[in-house]
């Protein structure tokens, strides 16, 4: 009766029997199962077992608590949630694409703590999902009444071609007695358009 209930059951996922039934690989000269989640150039301290993993990534050592049979944690092992190694990959994914945007607008890390540059910083990593939330979502959505759509629309060409980009050009007079006959506004607009050097 024991023997058949062991032979039907499997172990589960991740469980430290789970990890005994693959094979094994050695990393920086050390075994552990094939599944393994030591990322590329990982190291493993060796000396006294203190009861903490001995995986070091860089200068740093994995807090985790050793799991006895392989001497380092058991995610690192290649146990636990199996799909840890997705969710970290998404994590390494989303956090590149953040120090990515940061870059594109010039922002240091610590620049990046200000809301508003964060929110900036958000805005181009998810620029997709922005513009169509500024443009295609009010076009698309059927619960928009005319007005609404149309106060939509002029939003979103506000914020695509902004009137501010429009040039400006000013007739100066040709003949220099005539300049004087230029108005003080004109003048004080002029000033201002034209570009410091
Ligand atoms: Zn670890």
């Amino acid at each position: 009766m024991d023997d058949e209930k062991s032979l039907q059951i499997e172990p589960k996922p991740g469980s430290l029997a789970w990890l005994e039934a693959h094979e094994t690989v050695e990393v920086d000269g050390w075994e552990l199962p094939e599944v393994h989640r030591l990322p590329e150039g990982a190291r493993i301290h060796r000396g006294e077992d203190d009861g903490t993993c001995r995986v070091i990534v860089g200068e740093t050592r994995c807090r985790g608590t050793r799991t006895r049979r392989w001497g380092v944690c058991l995610p690192h092992a290649g146990g636990g949630g199996q799909d840890y190694a997705s969710m970290s990959r998404a994590g390494h994914a989303e956090r590149s694409r953040l120090k990515h945007a940061r870059l594109t607008l010039g922002l240091s890390a610590r620049s990046a703590r200000d809301p508003r540059h964060h929110a900036r910083v958000l805005a181009v990593a998810r620029s997709a999902d922005v513009a169509e939330a500024l443009v295609s979502a009010p076009l698309d959505d059927p619960e928009l009444g005319t007005i609404e759509r149309q106060q939509a629309v002029v939003r979103m060409l506000a914020e695509t071609f902004p009137l501010a980009t429009v040039s400006a050009t000013i007739e100066l007079p040709d003949e220099p007695e005539a300049v004087g006959s230029i108005g003080w506004q004109d003048m004080q607009a002029l000033a201002e358009r034209l570009p410091e050097e």
